[in-house]
């Protein structure tokens, strides 16, 4: 199994690539931000939990977001292969994932960072928000506090990848097929 953690601060264009890869390599895409914005469209118990820190710009707590993880890599037992896009973003979460894949044997093979300077970031975002209808996109100070969360929560994480020496990082800039063919050479060597 081929199990990829696409890392990335937001805007960093995850979800974009994530796409393509998951149609090339046949891997399962899982994006935590599209699962909880589907459970807030749907009312769920788990959309009630996750509303309030989203619209703020702030982390799912670990446990929720570590929960929802789980059942859905159960649902999918068949896959040749996942990308986790979103997720893990806390230290916390990357042990438990750790621990939930290497009991099935199924470890992460690679983590695939790209790197965007802060500025085109806050650009893309802003993009974003002004056709996607996301709340969280359209608001220069909840974009700044996901960079900040994402600088003081979720960068420790490639730290834990690259002490595993899992961790690849690829520039994020340029056009979308620019990244995506950077992004296939390492695929090509590991698939
Ligand atoms: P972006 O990468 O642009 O921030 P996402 O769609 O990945 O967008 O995430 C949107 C929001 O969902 C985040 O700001 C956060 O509130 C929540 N979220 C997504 N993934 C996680 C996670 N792994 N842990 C905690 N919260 C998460």
């Amino acid at each position: 199994m081929i199990n990829i953690v696409l890392f990335g601060p937001p805007g960093s264009g995850k979800g974009t690539q994530a796409v393509k890869m998951s149609e090339k390599y046949e891997l399962l895409h899982i994006s935590t931000g599209d699962l909880f914005r589907n459970a807030i469209k749907n009312e769920t118990e788990m959309g009630l939990k996750a509303k309030a820190f989203i619209e703020k710009g702030d982390l799912v707590p670990d446990e929720v977001t570590i929960g929802m993880m789980n059942a859905v890599i159960d649902e999918n037992p068949e896959v040749k292969g996942i990308i986790f896009d979103g997720f893990p973003r806390t230290v916390t979460q990357a042990e438990a994932l750790d621990v939930f894949l290497n009991a099935k044997d199924k470890p992460i093979s690679k983590m695939i960072a790209l790197e965007v300077t802060e500025e085109e970031l806050i650009k893309r975002l802003l993009n974003r928000g002004k056709d996607s209808g996301r709340a969280d996109d359209k608001d220069v100070a909840i974009i700044k506090n996901r960079i900040d969360v994402y600088n003081e929560k979720t960068l420790p994480v490639a730290s834990f990848y690259d002490k595993q020496n899992k961790l690849v990082n690829l520039k994020g800039e340029g056009t979308i097929d620019e990244i995506f063919s950077r992004i296939a050479k390492v695929l090509d060597i590991i698939v």
